[in-house]
């Protein structure tokens, strides 16, 4: 038995079976490379969702982590820390907002913000006590808590874990028009993905956004846009939000946030509106905690310089380049967002899956989603010359599917 089948045997044991993942077992990783524990290398292809947007173990937010691991940890916000003050004003800055409130995980930042959006609807707009709504779109992915599952239209999401939280409106994503007929006089929010990353990097028609902007504008109510995949560099751009000349309300932000170190998530606003909230009504023992805090400082420093934006801008147009010329040749259609893609493989040649098991026996890990969508999100530090090897390899493996009887 090689070394990977001894670890995933132990996972088979005792690891509860919420995941399927490729059978690749990593030990290290550099940049973006991740060498298994049989010593083969792989091209990380999906940087943890856009979390390992930066690299794996990028120098800068390393020598960030090791130099407040010998400091202090954690205090709980109980206490003051000397970490948080700058971290804070740093991403404000970065998002032109005025506040932000520390959280850890992603889906705890769409939870803040949902009762941000309640409390403004409830303590500002006033909106009648208990009957605030938030607008959300189809195809969504938030989260896996039972409040943000609950909105979600994904049966598999669903499926035995209601009943769930009254309160949100589902409609098609990309249209303005349905968005605005949802809007009642007791909605506080609109709550959406710039693009639908999970669903499939579902890029919605290039006046979308700045039509969402408008209509919340003009019914008073609140944009909030989840850049917890799209934000950070990954679209080209701090947010994709940029991207359409939009700005929201409230950004829900994670992932990347935390360096692929530490998990680091935050919502950021103007003080009318996050300014809401009083001492107690929220919280969280690890947000805004003093190692989270220096990870995050240098990554909001490394965005600050623009770099990472115009590298994931700059490969993104050579990787657009390269898949749509795959489209025809197993492929059925290419969506890219800066160093971003969503590749619809043809279903009558393989699935998703299979592509990403053949793409990881060619040294490459990406992920499948959807059936037959695969998308692809490398760290953005990604040699030029290594990018291109990756999309080879996919050339090969669509080269070599027969079609399905
Ligand atoms: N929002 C979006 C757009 C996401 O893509 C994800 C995760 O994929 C989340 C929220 C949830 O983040 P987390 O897994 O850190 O809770």
């Amino acid at each position: 038995m090689s070394t990977a089948a001894a670890f995933i045997r132990g996972e088979d044991d005792h690891l509860a079976r919420t995941y399927t993942p490729l059978a690749v077992v990593v030990e290290r990783g550099e940049g973006a490379w991740v060498t298994d524990v049989d010593g083969r290398r792989y091209l990380d292809c999906l940087a943890a969702y856009s979390a390992v947007n930066f690299g794996h173990g990028h120098p800068t937010l390393l020598e960030a982590a090791r130099a407040q691991l010998e400091r202090v940890t954690l205090t709980s916000r109980a206490f003051h820390n000397d970490q948080l003050g700058p971290f804070v004003t740093a991403l404000a800055e970065l998002a032109g907002k005025d506040l932000v409130i520390p959280m850890n995980t992603g889906a705890e930042a769409v939870e803040t913000g949902i009762k941000v959006a309640r409390a403004w609807g409830y303590r500002v707009k006033g909106v009648v006590p208990g009957r605030a709504n938030i607008v959300v779109a189809d195809g969504n992915f938030h989260g896996r808590t039972t409040t943000i599952i609950g909105f979600s239209n994904d049966p598999v999401a669903t499926t035995d874990f209601g009943p769930f939280t009254p309160g949100f409106v589902s409609v098609p994503y990309g249209d303005p028009a349905a968005l605005e007929a949802a809007i009642d006089e007791n909605t506080v929010a609109v709550l959406i993905e710039p693009i639908q990353g999970e669903a499939g990097i579902i890029i919605p028609p290039a006046d979308y956004l700045p039509a969402v902007r408008e209509i919340t504008s003009r019914h008073r109510v609140l944009f909030i846009a989840d850049e917890i995949q799209s934000g950070l560099g990954r679209t080209g751009a701090t947010f994709q939000c940029d991207n359409v000349g939009v700005v929201p309300d409230l950004y829900l932000l994670g992932k990347a946030l935390g360096g692929g170190i530490v998990p680091v998530s935050a919502v950021v606003g103007d003080r009318d509106i996050i300014g809401v909230l009083n001492p107690g009504e929220h919280g969280s023992t690890f947000g805004g905690n003093p190692l989270a805090a220096a990870v995050g400082s240098a990554v909001v420093a490394l965005l600050a310089t623009g770099e990472p934006q115009r590298r994931a801008a700059m490969l993104g147009a050579r990787l657009d380049e390269r898949l749509q010329a795959l489209v025809g040749r197993g492929v059925l259609a290419v969506r890219t967002a800066g160093l971003w893609a969503g590749i619809d493989i043809d279903p009558a040649l393989a699935t998703g899956r299979h592509v990403c098991e053949r793409l990881l026996e060619r040294g490459v890990l990406a992920k499948d989603t959807h059936g037959s969508t695969i998308r692809l999100a490398p760290p953005i530090v990604v040699e030029e010359a290594d990018l291109d090897w990756a999309i080879d390899q996919l050339e090969a493996v669509l080269a070599d599917l027969a079609p399905r009887p």
